[in-house]
C-alpha cells in the first residue's frame, strides 16, 4: 500500500491525487475521431511502414488484458481500422492483403456473445469437427460482457466492466436457457447459493445533492427504498426531503409522486392512458400530468440511465411505470399487454424475472465459459463456480491444430462471396491486424458484430438492407470501476449507493460479487473494493438518437485524465465527510467507455409503430446468400440472451439454406 499524502495544500489536481502513480493506458485515447483521426492512427501508419509481421499480441508472454487498467471496453486500438473504413479511408492506404490461404467451414466476425453462441451452435448442430474461425478487433473476447480483474493489496478483485447479470425481461428461449445449461450455468440455482452473501448489510442509499445543480452541497443519507421504488411508508418521504436542499414545494410535490394514490388521468379509459403515456416522456408526465414543480426533475432526471443510457425527458412515461417508478400507483393501469401500441423492449408488461444471477464478473463468466467449452485447453476446470478464478490461456486460442480458433484484434474490413450470392460456395473475409490485412475464406460466415458496420464490410448488400442496418444508434455509456484501499468512509456514512444527479458519474455504488469457489469477496471495510460508476454523456433536449450519437463522439473525445480528474473530485466531495482522502485511498481506475454500448431499441417518442416485421431490425437480419446476421442489434434489444438467441437463428439460417 503506498504511503499516504503528507499534505493536501498544494493545487487542487495534487490534493485530488492526480500525480500518484496509477496505471494510465490513454495515451493514443480521443484522436480517432473523423478521418484526420484515423488517419493518425498507429495501425494505419504501421500498415504502410511495416515489412514484417509482428508476432500476435495474444500469443506474447504476459497476455492476459483482464487485468488492464486506464481506457478499457473500446480501448485505444479496437476502433482506429473501423473509423478509417467508415471514413472511407482504409483502402486508399491498405495496400493488398496477405492471403493466409486458411480455409473454415464457418467465420464468426463479432466474438461478443452472439458471436460465441454461434460458433457454439454450429459446432454443436454441424458436428465436433467443424473449423471455425472467431475474428474480433479487441483485445479481449466477449464484447460486452468483459471481465475486469484487479489485484489490490495481494487480493484478487472482479467485477464486469459491462453486461452485468443473467436476467431480461423477456422469459430466456429455449436455446439460451439450453446454452447455459449444457455450459453447467443453473441460474436459479447459483442464485439461491449466493444471495444474501453480503458484507453491506446496514448499509443504506443516499442522495448526493452538488451545489451547481441544487445550490447547496450535501450528502443526505437513509434514503427510503432504493432508487427505483416507490417504497416507504407515508412520512418516511417527508422526513427524508426535509434533509434535502429541496424548497418546500418540490418537497411536498416529491413525496407526493412517491407515495399519494392518485388518478392523474380520471376518467380516460385504460387503453387510452396507456397509449397517451407511451407517447410522452416521464420528465413531460411530472410536469404536466402530476403537475410537479419543475424544481423536481433534477431530482429524477438520471434515474433511467443505467438502464437506457438516456434521462427522464427521452424515455416514454409508460416504460417507467412498467419498471415500478412512482407516480403512477393510484392510475389503475393494469398489466395485461394492450394491442397496437409500440413499448421499448422493456414494453408494457415486465414481468419479474425468473430469476437475477450475476458472477463476481457479471457476464463475462458466461463468455470464459463458452471459451473453455469451444477451445479445450483453453482455461481449466468445469463449473461455473472454478471459472471464476480460472485463468485464460490467451495462446491457446488460435493454435492451427485447434477445430476453433479465435483471432483477436482482427478488426474485418471486408465480408464478400467469392462469385454471386444466391449461387457462392465460399465467403472472403479480409481482417486487419499486426499492422497487415490479411484473407481467410470460410464456406459461410456470421456476422456476429455492430449493425451500423455491416454495410461497410458488405458493399453488395441492398440499399434497403443497407438503410435499416444504419437506423440504430448504440447507445453510449461508461461503467468506470475504482479500486479503493478500504470502504470506511462508507461503511463511516451508512452508503453502499450514492446517487448523484448533478455529478459527473451519476451513480456510485459499492462492488460486490458472491463469494464462488476459490473467490473471496471483500468482508471487512478495511479491505480494499471496487467501486462500480455510471456515467451517461446524454445532452436532454435533443432525440434518444442525437443524444446517443453526440454523447458517442463525446466518450472518444474524452481523455482519460479527464476521466480520473472528475472521479477524483466526485469521491472528495460525496465521501470527505466519512474521511475519505482521494489523494490516498483511490489505488486502480478502469474506464470501461462503450460508445457503442446498448443496441437500440425502438422509442415510441421519436420511432413510428412499424407493423409486424417490418421493423429495420427485421429488414436488417436478412440472409445475404452465405452471409448471416447475429448480434443483438439484430433483435433490437440489449439483453445477453437476445443476442444469443439472434446467434441461433443466424446458425440455422445457413444450416438449413
Ligand atoms: C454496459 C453494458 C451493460 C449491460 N448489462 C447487461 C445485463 O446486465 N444483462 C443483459 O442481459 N445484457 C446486458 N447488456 C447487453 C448485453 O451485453 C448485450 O446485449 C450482449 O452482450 C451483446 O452481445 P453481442 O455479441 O450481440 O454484441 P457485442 O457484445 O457488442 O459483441 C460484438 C463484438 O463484435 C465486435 N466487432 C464489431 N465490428 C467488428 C469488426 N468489423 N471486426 C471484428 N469484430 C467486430 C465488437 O467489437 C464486439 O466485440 C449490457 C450491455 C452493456 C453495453
Amino acid at each position: 500500500m503506498p504511503d499516504s499524502e503528507p499534505e493536501n495544500g498544494g493545487s487542487p489536481d495534487r490534493a485530488l491525487g492526480m500525480h500518484r502513480n496509477i496505471t494510465r493506458r490513454d495515451f493514443l485515447n480521443g484522436m480517432a475521431i473523423g478521418a484526420g483521426g484515423a488517419l493518425a492512427s498507429p495501425w494505419l501508419a504501421g500498415l504502410l511502414a511495416a515489412q514484417t509481421p509482428a508476432p500476435a499480441p495474444q500469443d506474447r508472454p504476459g497476455y492476459y488484458p483482464p487485468t488492464l487498467t486506464g481506457m478499457r471496453g473500446s480501448h485505444p486500438g479496437s476502433f482506429e481500422v473501423g473509423h478509417a473504413l467508415r471514413d472511407g479511408t482504409f483502402w486508399e492506404k491498405a495496400g493488398k492483403p496477405v492471403e493466409t490461404g486458411e480455409e473454415y467451414d464457418l467465420v464468426v466476425v463479432g466474438g461478443g456473445m452472439s458471436g460465441l453462441a454461434s460458433a457454439y451452435f454450429y459446432r454443436k448442430q454441424a458436428g465436433p469437427s467443424s473449423r471455425i474461425l472467431i475474428l474480433d478487433n479487441h483485445d479481449d473476447f466477449g464484447g460486452h460482457a468483459k471481465r475486469n480483474e484487479f489485484h489490490l493489496d495481494g487480493r484478487m478483485l472482479l467485477t464486469n466492466g459491462g453486461t452485468v447479470a443473467i436476467e431480461s425481461p423477456f422469459p430466456y428461449s429455449k436455446q439460451a436457457r439450453g446454452l447455459l445449461t449444457e455450459l453447467g450455468i443453473d441460474p436459479p440455482a447459483l442464485e439461491k447459493k449466493y444471495a444474501g452473501d453480503s458484507a453491506f448489510r446496514g448499509l443504506g442509499f443516499g442522495y448526493f445533492f452538488d451545489k451547481e445543480t441544487f445550490g447547496i452541497e450535501r450528502l443526505v443519507t437513509n434514503a427510503p427504498g432504493g432508487f427505483y421504488s416507490r417504497q416507504g411508508t407515508s412520512g418516511e418521504w417527508a422526513e427524508f426531503l426535509a434533509r434535502t436542499p429541496f424548497p418546500t414545494q418540490a418537497q411536498r410535490d416529491i413525496a407526493r409522486i412517491q407515495e399519494a394514490r392518485i388518478d392523474y388521468m380520471e376518467g380516460v379509459p385504460q387503453e387510452q392512458k396507456k397509449a397517451r403515456l407511451s407517447k410522452m416522456s416521464y420528465k413531460d408526465f411530472l410536469l404536466h400530468v402530476v403537475k410537479a414543480h419543475p424544481d423536481v426533475i433534477p431530482f429524477y432526471q438520471t434515474r433511467t440511465h443505467g438502464l437506457y443510457g438516456i434521462g427522464i425527458d427521452a424515455v416514454p412515461a409508460l416504460d417507467c411505470w412498467a419498471i415500478h417508478f412512482p407516480g403512477f400507483q393510484g392510475m389503475g393501469l393494469d398489466r395485461v399487454p394492450s394491442k397496437g401500441l409500440t413499448f421499448t423492449a422493456l414494453g408494457e408488461v415486465t414481468p419479474q424475472p425468473e430469476y437475477h444471477f450475476h458472477f463476481p464478473d457479471g457476464n463475462a463468466s458466461i463468455a470464459r465459459m463458452l471459451v473453455r467449452s469451444l477451445i479445450p485447453g483453453s482455461a481449466p476446470g468445469n463449473t461455473a463456480e472454478d471459472v471464476v478464478t480460472a485463468k485464460v490461456d490467451y495462446s491457446r486460442l488460435d493454435q492451427a491444430d485447434s477445430p476453433i480458433r479465435m483471432r483477436l484484434n482482427s478488426t474485418v474490413v471486408l465480408a464478400r462471396h467469392l462469385g454471386d450470392a444466391a449461387s457462392a460456395k465460399q465467403v472472403e473475409i479480409v481482417y486487419g491486424r499486426d499492422q497487415k490485412a490479411y484473407t481467410v475464406r470460410g464456406k459461410a460466415t456470421v456476422l456476429a458484430c455492430w449493425n451500423m458496420v455491416i454495410p461497410y464490410l458488405c458493399p453488395g448488400l441492398p440499399a434497403e438492407q443497407k438503410e435499416a442496418l444504419h437506423y440504430g444508434v448504440k447507445v453510449p455509456l461508461v461503467y468506470t470501476v475504482v479500486g479503493l484501499r478500504n470502504w470506511t468512509a462508507f461503511h463511516k456514512l451508512g452508503v453502499r449507493s450514492v446517487s448523484c444527479p448533478g455529478l459527473y458519474h451519476s451513480s456510485m455504488n459499492l462492488d460486490q460479487g458472491p463469494s464462488m469457489g476459490e473467490y473471496k469477496s471483500t468482508r471487512s471495510p478495511d479491505d480494499p473494493i471496487l467501486v462500480h460508476m455510471l456515467r451517461t454523456p446524454c445532452q436532454p433536449g435533443l432525440s434518444a438518437r442525437e443524444q446517443q450519437r453526440a454523447g458517442h463522439y463525446e466518450l472518444l473525445a474524452t481523455p482519460f485524465e479527464t476521466f480520473e480528474r472528475n472521479i477524483r473530485d466526485q469521491f472528495a466531495r460525496v465521501l470527505s465527510e466519512g474521511g475519505f482522502d482521494p489523494a490516498r485511498d483511490v489505488e486502480a481506475i478502469t474506464v470501461n467507455r462503450w460508445p457503442h454500448g446498448y443496441a437500440y431499441e425502438y422509442n415510441p417518442l421519436w420511432d413510428p409503430d412499424w407493423p409486424e416485421g417490418k421493423r429495420p431490425c427485421d429488414i436488417a437480419r436478412r440472409r445475404f446468400g452465405r452471409i448471416t446476421i447475429a448480434n443483438s442489434d439484430a433483435a433490437a434489444a440489449a439483453y445477453t440472451d437476445q443476442a444469443i438467441d439472434q446467434g441461433y437463428r443466424a446458425v440455422q439460417e445457413l444450416l438449413s439454406s
